[in-house]
């Protein structure tokens, strides 16, 4: 079987593997879809070191085989990739601090122990059943494969404590500029403004239900004065990702306003 890794600046190839078999606690995923995140983009613009258990970690797929321990999952069912739960048994879990859980942070960065060789750029994938969750019978395979990163921008706007009737500032309309701007829609903000420099994401953003979309510098800046009558936004979300933007983030924000990384 053959899986794509990016394995330098430029480089992406098909590298073969063994046939995916499940550990006695594991699964086996045929994979369906699997999006392209933002890290594996940077991760073939810069050729930085990159985990090859996270090369395409967007994905949905069918369980086709299943370990002997696994119990609540069959052949046939439709699961989305996500971060193994809690342990319980590692230093911040036994600190009362299970959202600090080393294994689930290992688990994101594709290292914990029995992760696979390859990511989701692969016909198959064999993962621990904690890797799993069953996909809502609602989402088409395109839109389940986006499960991962909507749930950091669910994730993030429940976190920040955006309050009904808040002016809010979107900065960045990629996948995840996007998602954050619909979920601060259904939090009750008041104005949602989204900043951004591309004019294809920003029509996007417009067709998605942003009040306002304006491009990054002086427009953004001037737009945000006027409807705010000079004071800032009360939250910003920063999703560009870059030093520089966290800034212009603070910059947009009121006094006493908070941002979002
Ligand atoms: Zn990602
Ligand atoms: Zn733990």
């Amino acid at each position: 079987m053959f899986a794509a890794l990016i394995t330098g600046k430029g480089s992406l190839e098909m590298v073969e593997f063994p046939e995916p078999t499940p550990a006695a606690n594991g699964v086996v995923v045929d994979v369906s879809y699997c999006g392209v995140c933002g890290t594996d983009v940077h991760a073939y613009q810069s050729g930085q070191p990159y985990n090859p258990a996270i090369c395409g970690h967007e994905w949905v797929g069918h369980v086709s085989a299943v370990g002997a321990d696994v119990k609540g999952l069959r052949d046939g069912d439709r699961v989305v990739v996500a971060i193994a739960p809690a342990c319980g048994r590692c230093a911040p879990c036994r600190a009362g601090q299970s959202d600090r859980c080393t294994v689930s942070f290992l688990s994101a960065l594709g290292r914990e122990s029995g992760a696979p060789p390859h990511g989701g750029f692969a016909p198959r994938i064999a993962v621990a059943a904690s890797r799993v969750v069953k996909a809502h019978s609602a989402l088409s395979d395109e839109q389940a494969a986006q499960v991962e990163p909507t749930t950091v921008s669910f994730h993030a706007v429940r976190r920040s404590g955006v309050r009904l009737g808040d002016v809010a500032v979107v900065q960045g309309a990629g996948p995840i500029g996007l998602g954050t701007m619909q979920w601060v829609r259904a939090a009750g903000a008041g104005v949602v403004i989204v900043v951004e420099p591309n004019e294809r994401r920003r029509s996007l953003a417009r067709e998605l239900g942003a009040h306002h979309v304006v491009e990054p510098g002086s427009p953004a800046d001037e737009l945000v004065k006027e409807l705010t009558h000079g004071l800032g936004a009360d939250i910003v979300y920063e999703c560009v990702g870059r030093p520089f933007a966290v800034q212009s983030a603070v910059d947009l924000a009121r006094r006493g306003g908070s941002m979002c990384l």
